[in-house]
C-alpha cells in the first residue's frame, strides 16, 4: 500500500483527469484477480468482489483526484507534475481501497457482494453525482468510505452518527457598474466601492441572522475587479461559499444573500446578480451504517481507538451524494505525522502512512459486518 500511495503521489492528476491513476488501479485489480468495469465519469472504476445476488451488496468508496497546488514537501516521492499535488490524501484513499480489495478477495468467502468504487473529481465537487447518474450504485444497498485526517493521531478512527460534513453552496456575485475616470467618479458607477460594502454586509448574515447554536460560515474567497489605478472599475466579481449544518439556516442564509445583493444594486445604482453553482448536500451518516462502522472500527483499533469528532466539520464532501440514495457512513482515519506537516490543501501536506493499514482493514471489516447483518 505504501508503494501504491507513493506511485500515485508522484503522478497526481486533477479532477476528471485521473487517467494514469485509473490505469494503475486497473493493473492492480487485474493482478488481484478482481473484475471491474471502467469508464464511469471517464476515469471512475467499479470493481466487483462476490456476487450481488440475494446476499446484498455493499459499496466501498475511494476518491482519487489531486489538487492544483505546487508541492513543497521535498519528499523523495514528491509530485513530478508541476502545479499538481495530492494534498488531501486521496492517494492514500486509493491505496487503502486496494488494500481492502486484497483482504476481501483473499479472506473468507463473502455472503454477498462488495462493489469497490474508485471515484474521480471529489475536489471538483460532483464526481460522485456523475458516477451515480451512470449507474455505479445499481444494486448497491449501503456505502462506506473514509478520509485521512491529520488532526488525529494514527490508530484512531473517528465515527459519528448524523451530520458530519456541512452543506456547501458556492456562489458568484457579479456587480456591473459603469467605468470612468478615477478623477471624476460622478460620471461612472464604482463597482469596487459597492462590492466592498457588500462583502462587509455579508459578514452580518451569519452573525445576526443565524441561530448561534447552529454552525454556519460564509467566506468570500475571491474578489476580482479593475486593472488600473486611474480607472473606475465597471465590474466586480465576488466568489464565495456558504457552509451550513442545518437545512433551515441554510435556506435562510441563501435567501439573505439574494436579499442583500438585490439591495446593493438599489443602494449603489448598479446591476448586481448572484448565481449559485452546484452545491453539495451534507454528509449525514445513517444510524445502522454508523453502528456497523463503529463495530468495525473497534475491531480494527480497539475500543480506545474509536472516537467522535464532536462538532461537525464545515467542510464539504461529495460522499453525501451517495447518501441521497442509500444509507452510508463516512469516517476519518487519524494520520498525524509525529514531526507534523502542513494542513490538508497546503503545499506541505503529508500524512502518516501507518494509517493505510488501518483504513484498509476498516473498509474490509465494514463490508464484512454489513453483509453479515444483511444475512441475518
Ligand atoms: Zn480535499
Ligand atoms: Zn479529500
Amino acid at each position: 500500500m505504501v508503494g501504491v500511495r507513493r506511485h500515485i503521489h508522484k503522478h497526481p492528476e486533477t479532477s476528471y483527469d485521473e487517467h494514469r491513476c485509473s490505469e494503475f488501479i486497473k493493473e492492480q485489480l487485474q493482478s488481484l484477480g478482481i473484475e471491474f468495469t471502467g469508464g464511469y465519469g471517464g476515469t471512475g472504476i467499479a470493481a466487483h468482489i462476490g456476487g450481488c445476488g440475494t446476499g446484498g451488496c455493499v459499496g466501498l468508496r475511494a476518491d482519487m483526484d489531486a489538487l492544483p497546488i505546487t508541492e513543497g514537501t521535498g519528499l523523495p516521492f514528491a509530485s513530478e507534475q508541476h502545479g499538481i499535488m495530492h494534498a488531501c490524501g486521496h492517494d492514500g484513499h486509493v491505496a487503502m481501497l486496494l488494500g481492502a480489495a486484497a483482504l476481501l478477495k483473499n479472506g473468507p468467502s463473502l455472503p454477498g457482494g462488495v462493489r469497490l468504487i474508485f471515484q474521480p473529481a471529489e475536489e471538483h465537487g460532483n464526481g460522485a453525482a456523475q458516477l451515480i447518474r451512470e449507474g455505479i450504485l445499481d444494486g448497491v444497498q449501503a456505502i462506506f468510505g473514509g478520509h485521512i485526517d491529520t488532526h488525529y493521531r494514527t490508530g484512531m478512527i473517528i465515527v459519528d452518527e448524523g451530520l458530519i460534513c456541512a452543506f456547501a453552496d458556492p456562489f458568484t456575485i457579479t456587480l456591473n457598474g459603469r467605468g470612468g475616470h478615477a478623477a471624476r467618479p460622478h460620471e461612472g458607477t464604482d463597482s469596487i466601492v459597492a462590492a466592498s460594502s457588500l462583502v462587509m454586509i455579508i459578514q452580518t448574515l451569519v452573525s445576526r441572522e443565524v441561530d448561534p447554536n447552529k454552525s454556519e460560515v460564509i467566506t468570500i474567497g475571491s474578489f476580482q475587479a479593475g486593472n488600473a489605478h486611474n480607472i473606475i472599475a465597471a465590474q466586480a466579481v465576488l466568489k464565495g461559499t456558504v457552509r451550513s449544518t442545518d437545512e433551515m439556516t441554510r435556506e435562510k442564509t441563501i435567501w439573505g444573500l439574494k436579499r442583500v445583493v438585490q439591495s446593493i444594486s438599489t443602494m449603489y445604482d448598479l446591476r448586481a446578480d448572484i448565481v449559485f453553482d452546484q452545491g453539495l448536500p451534507a454528509v449525514i451518516n445513517g444510524p445502522q451504517a454508523t453502528a456497523i462502522a463503529r463495530r468495525a472500527a473497534a475491531q480494527v483499533v480497539g475500543e480506545d481507538g474509536v472516537t467522535c469528532q464532536g462538532y461537525p466539520s464545515l467542510g464539504g464532501e461529495d460522499f453525501s451524494f451517495y447518501q441521497q440514495y442509500i444509507e452510508g457512513c463516512m469516517v476519518r482515519f487519524g494520520a498525524m505525522l509525529p514531526g507534523g506537516a502542513g494542513p490538508a490543501h497546503s503545499a506541505t501536506f503529508d500524512f502518516d502512512e501507518n494509517c493505510l493499514k488501518v483504513g484498509a482493514s476498516w473498509l474490509a471489516m465494514a463490508a464484512y459486518h454489513w453483509l453479515d447483518a444483511y444475512r441475518r
